[in-house]
């Protein structure tokens, strides 16, 4: 190869995105102890106990065994007979996370958007707005900062039907056509999830759809593979197949047993070349070791045979001034277009 052939390959890298892809483990992960006033972020197993609404279920016969939210929703909702307790229960869940906050330090949401860039995205299945919450801290150290993508919908999330355009749901009103904002539907049936008419939903995973094929590198953080999930499922497999994207790296944050990891995502992972690191935390993965500079990181490091260390990795902080410090010499060169590792 021509060395500027080469180079303009390695430029071209470079500019990739590093798409993030969260699920609850994240969440949970962000908040061990619970949010800032105790409250925890509930798992789809036990949910209605854990948000205090299992009372509901005494005024219903279900046919499912099941303990999960997802299945109960789905078999109340296509009974007629249910629909005040169908609205109750997506009220009650609605509520409950809205109440969400982050503690006042910074959590590892707050490492994450930091250490990610515009041209980066992060897109989640949670409910929470932690990471809007997250968002907004961040905002204040610098601007330049990922997209997001809200693949189920979010609590922070308001919608504007007729204008077709999304804002924070605590603004309230479309300041096009002064109307409400709505929120979107958060529960689906699982049966038949029918996202193609939610125009927020849709609207997201267009978009997912740009990051999968261009990521350099993906991370999915405390996902559990999908099986009954189609939309999650065919995405997952076009994020792990070569003929949709030219892979790079695939990394898995997640607590669980590595065995159990292993066997969950095998049928993914052949398609890699087993291009995949499993890591326990969110310190441990790439933009720990590179933040705001994965790909580049990356890039230098597998691409271009660079055998040095970063000098400027990601630590915990216990207030938002330490977080601006440690970042504030990178967030400088970017003032003068240099995104080199340090
Ligand atoms: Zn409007």
């Amino acid at each position: 190869m021509r060395s500027s052939n080469k180079h303009e390959i390695i430029e071209s890298m470079k500019k990739r995105p590093h798409l993030f892809i969260l699920g609850a483990g994240a969440t949970k992960a962000t908040i061990p102890n619970g949010d800032k006033n105790g409250r925890q972020s509930p798992v789809m197993d036990n949910f209605l106990q854990e948000i205090g609404l299992s009372d509901l279920l005494k005024e219903v016969i279900l046919e499912t065994q099941s303990n999960n939210v997802e299945a109960i929703y789905s078999e109340l909702v296509e009974n007629p007979k249910y629909i005040n307790v169908v609205t109750e229960i997506e009220n009650g869940i609605v509520s409950h996370y809205q109440q969400m906050e982050l503690p006042d330090s910074p959590a590892l949401y707050d490492y994450l958007i930091l250490s990610l860039r515009k041209k980066d995205c992060i897109a989640t299945f949670n409910w929470d707005p932690l990471l809007i919450q997250a968002y907004n801290r961040v905002n204040k150290i610098t601007s330049d900062l990922p997209e997001m993508l809200f693949l189920h919908n979010c609590v922070e999330v308001g919608l504007c039907e007729d204008c077709k355009r999304f804002a924070p749901f605590h603004n309230k009103i479309c300041p096009e056509c002064g109307k409400a904002y709505k929120m979107p539907r958060l529960m689906f049936p699982t049966k038949n999830k029918n996202y193609s008419q939610d125009i927020f939903i849709q609207d997201q995973w267009r978009v997912l759809d740009y990051f999968l094929q261009n990521a350099c590198i993906i991370t999915i953080w405390g996902y559990s593979a999908p099986d009954s999930d189609l939309d999650a499922k065919d995405m997952m497999l076009k994020a792990f197949s070569k003929t949709f994207r030219k892979l790079d790296q695939i990394e898995i944050i997640d607590i669980a047993d590595k065995d159990i990891l292993a066997n969950k995502w095998e049928p993914f992972v052949q398609e890699t070349n087993y291009h995949l690191n499993i890591h326990r935390s969110l310190l441990d993965t790439l933009i720990s070791e590179f933040p705001r500079r994965s790909i580049e990181g990356y890039t230098k490091r597998y691409v271009e045979g660079w055998w040095g260390n970063s000098t400027l990795t990601l630590k915990e902080c216990m207030s938002f001034s330490k977080l601006r410090q440690l970042f504030e010499p990178l967030i400088l060169n970017e003032k003068n277009n240099n995104y080199n590792v340090i």
